[in-house]
């Protein structure tokens, strides 16, 4: 079985801009923070807003407290100016393609021109568009209601933004036809465009396609329409639970695809569990994704990746115990990351689905885990050297209340915090704690030289600084949602890609240039080949977003793990 997951599945720039915008003003407010009408179309969406005590308003009371986001879809201007009256902070979350729509029609109406607008008359962005028309504006939903208007002498032609574009390509032929005096302006949105050519041809190269999204959502349902009209099975469902596998029995390769107000963690969802239904491994093949689950699911594979990488740097530094130091690294990694992982399980109910029910049913073992490899990494460092212990100890207590209130730390709203409030805290302290515990601990322990440790120190925080940041920015929804402002999270996607890329560059100049010198041992030209791998995989991951976060982040593990092969082969 074939899945195939449509490159243009999810989130719009609209619906994004707007979902960022409501969790920006409730993490950052200190007052109540409404909706004007539902955000999306999407109950999943709006289960989490209500989760975070963000509240809809479907009527403008006569007094008000607080802040309103209008939503992507925009509201008639009397409504904005209605909500400002009524005392509220109103924070506008029109999305910038209906915002233009907005203004050809004000533009036209002012100068006494007809509206016609090609949509539905009861969807929210047309009621928008129609405020302003000024009392101008008609509604166009089929061939007839076009045809049973009058010929107006002056009008203008829009589309809603997510309308069908063969229905508005006919709506433009007619008028070439009939009106050829009417201005007609190109107004579906690009990304509409594009998602429903997507589906149009993918539905004809494969067998049944599944449209993941809201059933109210007006762009999933015209989706879900499209496909069907190829004559191929196509499942509507807003959540995996709804799926009916019958329907797919006789299907040799599948499409998924989503609406534009469906989260990526949705989609993730969705494709996980309709891939592990429908693509049953055996045997062998079975044996090597649940054990790959296991190990990325406890954290053994980013634990045996930082003893990997602490035995390459120790090996180049020409440090002797260096399997001593690894199993150290390893075993603070382990219990550190297990501990967040248990702290956290509430923003991996977004980014990793399975992962938190993994949490949640395994508590007990996994504290136990945490515990015991926290324990046995503090004694083994204590048998290194008293510095050793007690910088290790050090780092322990700073890892364990990362996300404990213990900290008396003043928030942006005069509140005690957490370390994980500062922001981009996350991304910088597990850069640093892996810096430290790879390289300079057995540095430190071993009296090396100030200016190899110094490099492989370097090399190594921009290595997890990548790793790091590449994983927040998968985790990008999930992070936003539960408040943690992460380093992509202030950066914005876009540029922390730029940023990462930068980094492995600059890792790959370092270790070549190293080379011509003496600090490290010879073979340390090896070292290069990880951050030059790890660049192509994350430009390749950055143009193809719809490959499992698992797989993803596995591979960006693996190479970790490769560190220490490359060495044990000088
Ligand atoms: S579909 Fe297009 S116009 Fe509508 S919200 Fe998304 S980006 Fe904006």
């Amino acid at each position: 079985m074939k899945i195939v997951v449509a490159k243009t599945a999810g989130f719009c720039m609209g619906v994004r801009r707007a979902v960022d915008m409501v969790l920006d003003a409730a993490n950052t407010s200190d007052e109540p923070v409404f909706t004007f009408g539902p955000l999306i179309h999407n109950p999943q969406v709006l289960e989490m807003l209500r989760e975070k005590g963000i509240h809809q308003i479907d009527e403008i009371p006569s007094k008000g407290h607080g802040v309103v986001l209008i939503r992507a879809h925009g509201v008639p201007p009397e409504d904005e100016k209605a909500l400002e009256d009524a005392g509220f902070t109103v924070i506008n979350a029109t999305c910038p393609r209906v915002v233009r729509v907005q203004s050809i029609i004000h533009r036209y109406a002012s100068k006494g021109y007809a509206t016609i607008i090609i949509g539905d008359e009861r969807h929210p962005e047309v009621v928008g568009l129609l405020g302003y028309a000024k009392g101008k504006g008609h509604t166009v939903s089929s061939m007839d209601s076009l045809i049973s208007l009058p010929v107006f002498d002056n009008a203008v032609v829009v589309a809603q933004t997510t309308q069908d574009t063969d229905f508005y390509a006919r709506v433009k032929h007619w008028c070439a036809d009939h009106a050829p005096h009417y201005k007609i302006f190109d107004t579906i949105c690009g990304s509409t465009e594009k998602r429903q050519a997507e589906i149009r041809q993918l539905a004809q190269e494969n067998d049944a396609v599944v449209v993941v999204g809201g059933k109210q959502s007006g762009n999933t349902k015209r989706l879900a329409q499209i496909a069907s009209q190829t004559g191929k099975p196509a499942i509507h469902i807003e959540d995996v639970s709804q799926m009916d596998y019958k329907m797919l029995r006789s299907a040799r390769s599948v499409v998924i695809t989503a609406g534009a107000s469906t989260p990526n963690w949705i989609i993730a969802q969705a494709c996980q569990q309709i891939e592990s239904s429908l693509r049953k491994p055996h045997g062998f093949k079975k044996g090597l994704y649940l054990l790959r689950d296991f190990l990325m699911k406890t954290n053994i594979m980013a634990a045996a990746g930082a003893g990997s990488l602490t035995y390459a740097c120790s090996v180049f530094q020409g440090i002797s115990n260096h399997v001593h130091h690894a199993l150290i690294a390893m075993l603070y990694v382990l219990s550190m990351h297990i501990l967040n992982n248990l702290f956290t399980v509430k923003s991996d109910k977004y980014n990793h689905p399975r992962r938190a029910d993994f949490y949640n049913k395994n508590k007990i073992y996994l504290w136990f885990l945490a515990a015991i490899s926290g324990a046995t990494g503090l004694y083994l460092s204590y048998t290194s050297g008293v510095l050793s212990f007690g910088i290790l100890l050090i780092m322990s207590l700073l890892g364990l209340s990362y996300n404990l209130k213990i900290i008396p730390l003043v928030g942006k709203n005069g509140r005690t915090g957490r370390i994980q409030d500062i922001s981009g805290s996350k991304t910088i302290l597990i850069t640093i704690a892996w810096g430290i515990v790879t390289t300079l601990l057995p540095a430190v322990e071993n009296k090396c030289q100030l200016w190899p440790a110094l490099v492989m120190f370097i090399f190594a925080t921009g290595l997890v600084f990548s790793r790091t940041a590449f994983f927040d920015i998968l985790a990008i929804q999930g992070d936003r949602i539960t408040g943690k402002e992460t380093l992509p999270i202030l950066w914005g996607e876009k540029k922390s890609f730029s940023i990462i890329k930068a980094v492995l560059v600059f890792e790959i100049c370092l270790i070549l240039l190293i080379f011509f010198t003496d600090l490290l041992a010879k073979g340390v030209f090896l070292l290069a080949f990880i951050p030059f791998v790890m660049l192509l995989l994350i430009r390749f991951f950055e143009k193809d977003s719809h490959i499992s976060g698992t797989r993803r982040e596995f591979i960006i593990e693996f190479l970790f793990f490769a560190s220490g092969c490359l060495a044990a082969v000088i």
